[in-house]
């Protein structure tokens, strides 16, 4: 049996700790995982999505996870699983409050595919309240983010700020 492939979608607004820790854990089940940043027009972003992208790729290398593929993509997820040839796709779960949500992409996804699998990981405890508007709000006023990002993270927010 060959082993699926996985996507791991989501805004990625920047990337931080948190979705590391998915990456790493989604890893041991999947050897193919690919990080699908979502480029939706009807929802503002802080970086762009090439932006993104290249701060995820950034992030991963210094990690030095450097088997993970980054892209993006519009519209469906079911659309973007199909083009890539997934057949599951990874999501983190922290608190409760992520569990409705979650438990209804998953279901609409089936609805849509009901061959692809959604797979929920577990965040680490110390991770459960790390999300990147938490990352942007602290950055912003002048908080140290250091145990919430890699420094390629913390240094592209620097620099997005100072250009605004
Ligand atoms: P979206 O807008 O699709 O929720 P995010 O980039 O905020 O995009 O999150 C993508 C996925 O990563 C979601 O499944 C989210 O629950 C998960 N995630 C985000 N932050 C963390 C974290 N600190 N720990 C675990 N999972 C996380």
């Amino acid at each position: 049996m060959t082993m699926p492939r996985a996507i791991y979608p989501g805004s990625f607004d920047p990337i931080t700790y948190g979705h590391i820790d998915i990456v790493r854990r989604a890893r041991k089940l999947f050897p193919k995982l690919i990080i699908a940043i979502v480029a939706n027009p009807n929802k503002q972003a802080f970086f762009s999505v090439q932006e993104r992208e290249q701060i995820t790729r950034d992030a991963l290398a210094e990690m030095g996870i450097d088997d993970v593929e980054v892209t993006s993509y519009t519209g469906l997820l079911i659309d973007c699983a199909h083009k890539l040839e997934a057949s599951a796709v990874v999501r983190g779960l922290r608190a409760n409050s992520d569990f409705d949500y979650e438990f209804q992409m998953a279901l609409t996804n089936r609805d849509l595919d009901s061959e692809i699998e959604t797979v929920l990981f577990m965040t680490a405890g110390k991770y459960s309240f790390l999300s990147s508007s938490i990352v942007k709000e602290v950055k912003r006023f002048g908080g140290d983010i250091a145990s919430f990002v890699p420094k390629s993270v913390d240094d592209a927010l620097t620099r997005k700020l100072a250009d605004q």
